[in-house]
């Protein structure tokens, strides 16, 4: 399939720019441009947002069977896109094919489907001793998504917010705009009413500041960095906008002593901090292990390290491909010798070159002696840069867990239950004990500077509604 990636959806249509501006789609395995999307203009948003707008009433007062069924064709629609997605997210992500495939495709296919599954069942009415309480649409969500999770982070937001009735103006990342527009293509060709679902692209600062602002607009989801989710809140919040913030982290992974083989656990992180070249928002980027146990542990990474080879996404042998942006390889850089500095021991990758050579690759680095207060351990690198850090104590563990700013994901590898009482115990949406497998239906979402809101399963169909009290002495 060729496709336009240039024009904007609005209003049920493929519609030109108003303006001329253009901004370039980078390969980050090649840092050429290969294609490019329109630097939307404020009249483009304030077009998207007339369109949701006056869809949304008519949009809300469709049963939610209907609107199901809809989904479903939009889903299959999108399913005939599959090799179209992965090779996509292969060249504007430099994601290497297995991962593009599994996670960057299949699994947003399996999360539509629980999307679709969960709404049928919700309970949108319910009557209380004295009233009929009721969870209605918000009305117009703009939804602004990060670059690293192209299509992931679009499905989290636009797929339950219209499952419930609500009408959406999406701005995805500038930087890897593409896979959205085949995801609209798959909404118009499923037959939605003009309006229902648009799209404008352009920079965040621009277009994202725009939708914010427009008062037509009734909540903004919002994925992507802590600073710009802090920045934007203050403007939603000026014109009293909903707000769901899904943001950074800098997850821990706590080993516990007791276990007789760690290099599942192994597995288990360098899946975390290594695929998708360590951008990922949940990864495991501190390592806190037992005094004890240190050489250990380093001896398991270490053999382990081999194997997460860096290279070519296009290259069947490829577990790493390159970081998705210049950007991205500057401030991962930056941070590799921020580390040096600050007296931390590399024990596997290295500093990359200041210029990069053919392409945005950084090898996966390991540091020991690291201490939690250290900026490497505070701040969210995301890039592939683990911290191992050494503990005295459980309760010591816990501490060490819990102090970053950050709350978003952590893990626990140990005797079950000790395993558990520490995960109750860490402040984080999301913990994970042992080989405990993601469950696509529980809710995903922060803690303290990771955000405010949740998405996936009912929660996340339910984040996009509000409720409403009916109060009529026996009138139901
Ligand atoms: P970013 O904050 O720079 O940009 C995110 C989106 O916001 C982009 O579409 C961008 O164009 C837009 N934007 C930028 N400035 C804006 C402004 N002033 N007003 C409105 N919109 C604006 O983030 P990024 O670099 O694209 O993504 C990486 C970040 O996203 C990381 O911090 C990562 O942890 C986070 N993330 C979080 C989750 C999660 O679920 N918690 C998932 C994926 C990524």
């Amino acid at each position: 399939m060729t496709w336009d990636f240039h024009k904007q959806f609005i209003n049920g249509q493929w519609v030109q720019s108003t303006g001329s501006g253009r901004i370039n789609v980078v390969n980050p395995a090649t840092m050429q441009p290969f294609e490019w999307v329109s630097d939307g203009t404020l009249e483009d948003a304030n077009r998207a947002v007339k369109a949701a707008s006056a869809a949304q009433p008519a949009w809300a007062a469709v049963p939610l069977a209907e609107r199901v069924a809809l989904m479903k064709r939009m889903l299959e629609n999108l399913r005939t896109m599959a090799d179209e997605l992965v090779s996509l997210e292969v060249k504007e992500l430099g994601s290497p094919e297995f991962f593009a495939r599994a996670t960057h495709c299949n699994y947003q296919f399996a999360r539509i489907e629980s999307y679709i599954e969960i709404a049928q069942r919700l309970e949108l009415e319910s009557e209380y001793a004295e009233s009929l309480v009721i969870r209605e649409p918000v009305g117009v969500v703009a939804c602004i998504t990060p670059w690293n999770y192209p299509l992931g982070q679009v499905v989290q937001k636009v797929i339950p917010a219209i499952l419930m009735g609500n009408t959406v103006i999406l701005k995805p990342s500038q930087h890897t705009p593409l896979t959205a527009c085949l995801l609209m293509e798959a909404f118009r060709s499923a037959g939605f009413p003009a309006g229902v679902v648009n799209m404008t692209s352009g920079r965040g600062s621009f277009l994202g500041e725009a939708l914010v602002s427009n008062p037509k607009v009734d909540m903004v989801s919002f994925t992507g960095s802590t600073q710009v989710g802090i920045k934007l809140s203050q403007k939603a919040l000026e014109g009293m906008k909903r707000i769901s913030l899904e943001l950074g982290g800098k997850s821990p992974y706590v080993w516990l002593p007791g276990m007789n083989d760690y290099r599942p656990a192994v597995e288990k992180l360098f899946a975390s901090i290594f695929l998708n070249s360590g951008q990922t928002c949940t990864a495991l980027s501190r390592l806190l292990v037992p005094e004890s146990m240190e050489k250990e542990a380093l001896n398991l990474i270490k053999e382990a390290l081999p194997a997460y080879v860096v290279g070519d996404p296009m290259d069947p042998a490829t577990k790493v491909g390159p970081l998705a942006s210049r950007a991205q390889y500057d401030k991962v850089r930056s941070y590799i010798e921020l580390g040096l500095t600050e007296g931390a021991v590399m024990q596997g990758g290295e500093v990359p070159p200041q210029e990069p050579q053919g392409g945005y690759y950084v090898k996966p680095v390991v540091f020991s002696e690291v201490k939690n207060s250290m900026r490497i351990a505070q701040e969210e690198i995301f890039g592939p840069v683990l911290c191992v850090i050494t503990y005295k104590s459980i309760e010591e563990a816990i501490e060490i867990a819990n102090d970053t700013p950050y709350g978003l994901n952590a893990s626990v590898y140990g005797p079950k239950e000790k395993a558990v009482g520490v995960a109750r115990a860490i402040k984080a949406g999301n913990v994970y004990v042992n080989d405990g497998p993601r469950d696509i239906t529980a809710p995903f979402g922060g803690y303290k500077a990771s955000g405010i809101g949740r998405e996936g399963g009912a929660a996340g169909l339910l984040e996009f509604t509000q409720y409403k009290a009916i109060f009529e002495h026996g009138a139901y």
